[in-house]
């Protein structure tokens, strides 16, 4: 006897779990599913229903953030692309020293590789974000296929961290109006942000790229930082931490700067 296609595996777990009303399971198995084939508009349909059931989870009124509230001298930094086995640890050492938490963006494949590295980042009171599972323009997919990555690597982190993500950032930046409502649907905010270290990276030192970004950073600002084997953000991490704690800045993540708490 031919082994069963995981689809049918996963969608009658899936549908098993709907029937007694245990919808986070239900979910669950839904989305992998879905992240097995996408295209499957059975499982679409019912994914997109137990959304909806399980309750939606925006953190502003649109889904889609740039920076966060004033008024209580908190900034969010931000680090996509990791976890890799060079930088994550010490991104965590430079935050610890100042008490820091931020929210790091994972690719999905990253994470598949160093599961440890996304268990010490919530260990240390960070949050994870979805930025898709091989980092392609979302915007060059098709729906199944942007689908599929967003939804590999949720199941993904859930797999290995028991923790649901709903923060999405965008690959590049690259995001039209079809991928924001698609990724909406799948229960996922975007986040963007005010201040891109890369911006300041084009022919200044670190130094001076540390000066101008310190003059830049806002209370509620949210700053895109790479956690990628060659960006050169630890050259400027430390000094860049230790001027804006100098101003006065304490450091969250994302969901505790938008909730104002
Ligand atoms: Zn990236």
């Amino acid at each position: 006897m031919p082994a069963p296609e995981p689809l049918s595996l996963f969608t009658h777990l899936g549908s098993w779990h709907r029937d007694v009303r245990e919808v986070p399971q239900a979910l669950a198995a839904y989305e992998k599913a879905a992240a097995v084939n996408p295209a499957s508009e059975g499982v679409l349909k019912t994914l997109a229903e137990l959304y909806q059931e399980t309750g939606l989870h925006p953190i502003s009124p649109t889904g889609e953030v740039a920076r966060g509230p004033v008024g209580k001298n908190r900034v969010a930094l931000t680090f996509d692309d990791g976890p890799n086995p060079l930088y994550t640890e010490t991104i965590m050492e430079e935050l610890k020293k100042y008490d820091g938490r931020s929210t790091f963006f994972l690719v999905g494949m990253m994470a598949q590789q160093y599961p440890d590295l996304v268990l010490n980042l919530l260990a240390a009171g960070h949050e994870l974000g979805n930025h898709t599972y091989t980092h392609p323009n979302i915007t060059k997919l098709s729906q199944n296929d942007l689908i599929a990555e967003v939804l590999r690597t949720r199941v993904l982190i859930k797999d290995v961290s028991g923790r649901q993500t709903y923060l999405f950032r965008p690959p590049g930046g690259n995001i039209d109006e079809a991928t924001t409502k698609q990724l909406r649907a799948l229960d996922y905010n975007i986040i963007y942000w005010d201040i891109n270290a890369g911006e300041y990276r084009k022919t200044a030192s670190p130094e001076e790229q540390i000066t101008r970004m310190l003059a830049n950073i806002k209370d509620g600002s949210i700053v895109l930082l790479h956690n990628g084997p060659i960006d050169g953000t630890m050259s400027i991490l430390p000094g860049l931490l230790a001027g804006l704690h100098a101003k006065g800045f304490t450091f969250v993540t994302v969901s505790e700067l938008v909730a104002g708490k």
